[in-house]
């Protein structure tokens, strides 16, 4: 089955024969024509999933590209772990948190990247790039080294200097763009039409919506069932679009009953997707979806997201929502991630945190509905912004007598 699909305009319909397009509509161009993958869905889907792959590969019957092309990293199978302090102090019933932290560079953008380099060597593209906040660049940075491709990356100079050792790490080209993210977008786009690269980009390549569904399939898998409520930090839209997608494509295929809502949580100083599917609801246009962006939250902190088509359009499918966070907010959520789960995530790898209280306070959420939180990044990625809320350890003599000063000093 896979390999076995066709790319819809998720602005005019029209439908393209897979390989013959690689990034959006022709004839509604960017970003109106998004592009996603449709299969043929009538009954489920065989082998699914496949037993014998232990990473995201085990769903290749739903995925685009053939197994054989899939780069040497391992992307996927992901632990769903029970929350249950974070379920108390929160006050629901049941709470999973998704740790998508464990991947092989760290964040869930190694979803999107296993398919979208799977899917440049199949098409025999000869180099990689793609524009970034810093993760889904450190991802086709890691990914793209152990298939041995070279890869060009534009990142906007405010990215963090950890994520940019990442990359250089990787040995990826690295250009930072004296710009905000948007301009580092366009750079990317222009040099992968000039010199034939295969663009990775968010939210422009379908690929990528591809990988990031699997998420959903794992939970699924899990769980046996699905939740009633799946929340994730959102900023370009592709990897919201993906969690809706997955779950979409199970009860297309007749494997789950129900779709579980969809949460998409934006920081205050960088929600242009919150208010464009805000505006969607209210019957307006769609487009253009443009805002400020500031936040502390680097990973999310977009103001002209790409996939703002299939982030609006997929979320009202599965009649969710988007919260807005302020960046206390994000960073309280972060401490307390740590504490009451033991996962170190970025700001934005906890922004579902902080969102799940406020669609808990807005009655989005309901406290018996059983509730997934999708942790994106791994806080090592971004430790700074965390740093000046703690307080600086005490250093002590090495021959220190009596601890218990101290001791009392630090609780
Ligand atoms: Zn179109």
């Amino acid at each position: 089955m896979a390999e076995a699909f066709a790319l819809r305009c998720l602005g005019c319909g029209r439908e393209y024969p897979a390989w013959s397009v690689d990034y959006f509509c022709p004839h509604c161009g960017f970003p109106g024509g998004s592009l996603e993958i449709v299969y043929d869905l009538d009954a489920p889907p065989h082998p699914f999933p496949n037993h014998a792959n232990f990473s995201l590969w085990r769903y290749e019957a739903l995925l685009p590209v053939n197994l054989r092309f899939a780069p040497p990293l391992r992307a996927g199978s992901t632990p769903l772990y029970a929350a249950p302090q974070l379920a108390k102090a929160l006050g629901v019933r049941i709470l999973w948190l998704k740790d998508d932290t464990l991947q092989p560079t760290s964040s869930c953008k190694d979803r999107g990247t296993a398919v979208a380099v799977a899917a440049a060597r199949k098409l025999g593209r000869h180099g990689l790039c793609c524009a970034s906040t810093g993760n889904a660049a450190a991802s086709l940075a890691g990914f793209a080294a152990a298939s041995a491709m070279p890869t060009y990356i534009f990142v906007p100079k405010t990215a963090p200097l950890p994520k940019i050792a990442q990359l250089q790490a990787f040995g990826a080209r690295v250009f930072r763009v004296d710009g905000t993210y948007e301009q580092a977008f366009s750079l990317a786009l222009a040099a992968s039409d000039k010199f034939g690269w295969y663009n990775r980009s968010d939210g422009l390549n379908p690929m990528v919506v591809e990988g990031n569904k699997t998420v959903s399939f794992e939970i699924w898998e899990e769980l046996g069932d699905v939740p009633d409520a799946v929340v994730v930090a959102v900023g370009d839209g592709a990897v919201i679009a993906g969690v809706c997608k997955g779950f979409l494509e199970l009860a297309q295929a007749g494997l789950v009953k129900r779709v579980p809502k969809v949460f998409g949580v934006q920081a205050a100083g960088a929600a242009p997707l919150a208010q464009a599917f805000h505006r969607f609801r209210g019957g307006k246009p769609l487009l253009p979806a443009e805002g400020p962006a500031t936040t502390i939250a680097d990973s999310i902190c977009v103001g002209k997201p790409a996939a703002v088509v299939p982030a609006v359009k997929y979320v009202a499918k599965t009649h969710g929502d988007y919260v807005t966070v302020n960046d206390a907010e994000l960073i309280a959520a972060s401490l307390e991630l740590a504490r009451k789960a033991g996962i170190f995530a970025e700001p934005s790898g906890a922004a579902p945190l902080a969102g799940l209280r406020r669609l808990l306070e807005e009655g989005l959420v309901s406290q018996n509905d059983r509730v997934v939180l999708i942790i994106t990044g791994s806080g090592l990625k971004a430790p700074q912004a965390v740093l000046g809320h703690l307080p600086e350890p005490p250093i002590i003599p090495p021959d220190i007598q009596d601890l218990s000063e101290v001791i009392k000093a630090c609780s």
